[in-house]
């Protein structure tokens, strides 16, 4: 039985074990990945200490210093916590059990999924969620990035200078991305913005070859071999869902020390209800879900 389970190494995750290693409590780290979100951004220019770093490389720098602490990690996603005896059973997707007083839930965000036909097959074969990690694979091609806000707005921009035809494809009657960024998708010569556009499906045979669009309810087929999705994220909660509060948006309500609903379920970063998504506040998140997670071990034992 360990003292606290942590869900998740990006920044909120591998903070809150380096606290509570600190804290001299016994913590098990289970994670689909290290690094988290961070891995998907390009340079970072507003974590402290770093007046520019690769998202990458921030990543190897957190990850090096979390080594030097006994966090037992394991790589596996969790799929689902239970009321144990004493605790907390998490298990993870191999069916393997895992037991602690406390845990910590930093599973962050994921990019919502366009829900259409084709996506499923052609996902990392043409279609991607991150144009930073993978824009510079699509050179000279033509593209569609799908989301009009500012996400979609960034990368059509990215992929302006790298494609050969970039279709920025908004569901709304407007683009919602800032006005400056707006204005620069304009000044693209080779960027076409179609709004009231809904995507219907994506094709292909090895890889994708089309995407199936309704241009003000008019069907129109367009030849790409690239797909951005940038149509928001979405918080990694479904595990904890039915066992502590969630907001209308899926994040999960926590208390200024980090506390859920559950005495003994703390959380921290983006998968919670705390405004303004930064590594920085994830981080900060982390660090205090950990100390309150200490001080609720203080008074169980
Ligand atoms: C493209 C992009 C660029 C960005 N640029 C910046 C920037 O320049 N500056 C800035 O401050 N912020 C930036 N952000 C935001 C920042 O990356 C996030 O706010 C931050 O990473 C949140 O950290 P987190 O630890 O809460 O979650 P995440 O980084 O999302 O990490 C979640 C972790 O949980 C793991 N996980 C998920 N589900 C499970 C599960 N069921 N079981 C086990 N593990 C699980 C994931 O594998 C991951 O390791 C950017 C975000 C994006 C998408």
């Amino acid at each position: 039985m360990n003292d606290v389970i942590i869900l998740g190494a990006g920044p909120a995750g591998m903070t809150a074990a380096v606290y509570c290693a600190r804290k001299q409590l016994s913590v098990k780290m289970l994670t689909t990945d290290v690094g988290g979100q961070t891995l998907w951004s390009g340079g970072v220019e507003n974590y402290l200490g770093f007046d520019y770093i690769k998202g990458s490389d921030l990543v190897d720098k957190f990850e090096e210093h979390l080594k030097k602490f006994a966090v037992d990690m394991v790589y596996k996603t969790a799929v689902s916590i239970a009321d144990g005896q004493d605790g907390w059973a998490v298990e993870d997707v191999d069916g393997r059990k895992h037991q602690a007083h406390t845990v910590i839930i930093a599973t962050g965000k994921s990019p919502r999924q366009l829900g259409v036909t084709g996506e499923d097959t052609f996902r990392g074969r043409g279609i991607t969620y991150c144009a930073t990690c993978d824009a510079p694979l699509f050179a000279a091609a033509d593209v569609a990035v799908v989301g009009g806000g500012n996400s979609g707005a960034e990368a059509a921009l990215q992929l302006a200078d790298i494609a050969a035809k970039v279709y920025l494809i908004e569901a709304g009657p407007e683009l919602t991305a800032d006005e400056i960024l707006e204005n620069k998708v304009y000044d693209h010569k080779n960027v076409e913005v179609l709004t009231d556009t809904a995507v219907t499906g994506i094709d292909g045979t090895e890889l994708v070859e089309s995407i199936d669009v309704n241009v003000n309810g008019r069907p129109r087929r367009l030849a790409v071999t690239g797909v951005f999705v940038e149509i928001g994220l979405t918080p990694n909660s479904d595990i904890v869902k039915g066992l502590v509060k969630l907001n209308a948006t899926g994040e999960i309500v926590v208390d200024r020390s980090g506390r859920t609903s559950r005495p003994g379920i703390f959380a921290a970063g983006d998968v919670t209800d705390e405004p303004d998504k930064q590594i920085i506040i994830a981080a900060g998140d982390g660090a205090r879900a950990a100390l309150t997670a200490y001080d609720y071990l203080l008074y169980l034992v």
